[in-house]
């Protein structure tokens, strides 16, 4: 923190008004995979690494941005906010400052930004909620107003649906927002309940393994399955008259009615949501009996599923997922997010974790000619003021 604020110092001198510090996690969904635009639960949990905010009021209405990850800063006045294609990154905060605008949350004077973000760029961790979230807080905080962290995650997603033009829905603000150091959150997208579950995990650590493979592919494949699970709905309506979603339907319903879906691709497609779903619910179970063991588990079917009925897995994260249920000590993994690329998540023995980094690392690179990323997380908190001490 010292540091940072020194680099903020030096890059924007000292001008009277007191310097703060924010902080917001990135975030990983734990299980729950092409749930959420179903109206069922994904189970997501932030990191204890996310994105710094540095800021300080200025005497002008000028907002200055500058970035540790990018070598783009820049200034744009607070009376002219607008999507500029040139401002790359800058378009993300500036996206925030606009939603604050429209909701009647006046920015009332210029800023001073510098961020510093921990999350490695697009591999499905959210730096992208991430950094909205904590622009969010830190000017809500500093300007008086209430901050609450639903609101917060509501003006964050709509500021990446409608300035940047990302149709993301609502699951990663909400973590990054509301996430509690060692819980997992269990949300039902649709209406925003949600549930705090301890995640005790001993002598487990949670292991993001990142397959760096460029995604292609991801935006045409994900519409391909919301259209197949909106299939799905329709020839269930044939004996479910008021079914509009697949999360409500309890596999019993799903086993007496799916001779209706004719089309073999989008049966398999139903199956997992309502699976994955189920699967959902009894992580939650285990995880507040303490049974890490039958969560492991859940973690491995939820990996098959997703490869063998959704087919939204790919070599990369198949070729990461197997290495590690090869690994004494790993209790489960699986591919996390859309899939076609990004991450896989383990949960492994604490004496297993260098190993594990060695052995898959040494696999992943032979099979794919990639260099995997490992993290080894722990569970934080949501975005919050960082004070020294
Ligand atoms: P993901 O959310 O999966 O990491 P996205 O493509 O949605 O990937 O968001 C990544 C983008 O968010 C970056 O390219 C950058 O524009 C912005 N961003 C994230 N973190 C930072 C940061 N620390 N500083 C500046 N921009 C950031
Ligand atoms: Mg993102």
């Amino acid at each position: 923190m010292k540091q940072l604020t020194q680099q903020f110092v030096d890059k924007y001198g000292q001008n009277g008004s007191e310097i703060r510090v924010f902080h917001a996690p990135g975030r990983v969904n734990l299980i729950g995979e092409h749930t959420d635009y179903n109206g069922g639960y994904v189970f997501p949990a932030a990191l204890t690494f996310g994105t710094w905010l540095v800021i300080r009021p200025r005497e002008d209405m000028t907002l200055r941005f500058a970035s540790t990850n990018f070598e783009l800063t820049g200034e744009v006045s607070l009376e002219n906010i607008h999507y500029d294609e040139k401002d790359d990154w800058m378009n993300y905060p500036k996206g925030i400052v606009e939603q604050l605008q429209n909701a009647g949350y006046g920015v009332s004077t210029g800023y001073d930004f510098l961020y510093h973000g921990e999350i490695p760029n697009g591999s499905g961790l959210s730096s992208s909620a991430s950094i909205e979230v904590v622009t969010a807080y830190a000017l809500l905080t500093l300007e008086g107003h209430p901050t609450d962290r639903t609101e917060i995650a509501l003006l964050s997603q709509k500021a990446e649906n409608q300035f940047m033009g990302v149709q993301c829905g609502i699951m990663d603000q909400f973590a990054v927002a509301q996430g509690k150091a060692d819980h997992a959150i269990l949300l039902m997208c649709d209406t925003l309940e949600y549930d705090l579950v301890p995640f005790e995990s001993g002598d487990y650590r949670l292991i993001v393994s990142n397959t760096n493979k460029r995604r292609g592919l991801v935006d045409s494949k994900y519409n391909e399955r919301r259209s197949q699970c909106e299939a799905a709905v329709k020839a269930l309506n044939a004996e479910l008259p008021n079914l509009t979603l697949l999360g409500q339907l309890s596999k019993e319903q799903f086993d007496q009615h799916q001779h209706l879906i004719e089309d073999v691709n989008v049966r398999k497609r139903a199956k997992h949501v309502v699976e994955e779903i189920d699967r959902v619910k009894r992580s939650v179970e285990a995880l507040k009996a303490g049974q890490l063991k039958s969560f492991g588990d859940l973690m491995n079917e939820s990996h098959v599923s997703l490869r063998d009925l959704y087919e939204v897995s790919c070599r990369e994260l198949d070729v990461l997922v197997e290495q590690a249920w090869n690994i004494d000590g790993v209790l489960g993994s699986r591919m996390t997010g859309a899939g076609f690329g990004g991450c896989t998540i383990s949960l492994v023995h604490q004496d297993a974790v260098n190993g594990f980094i060695e052995q898959v690392g040494k696999v992943y690179q032979e099979e794919t000619g990639l260099t995997a990323d490992f993290y080894v997380c722990g569970i934080g908190d949501g975005v919050k003021e960082m004070k020294e001490g």
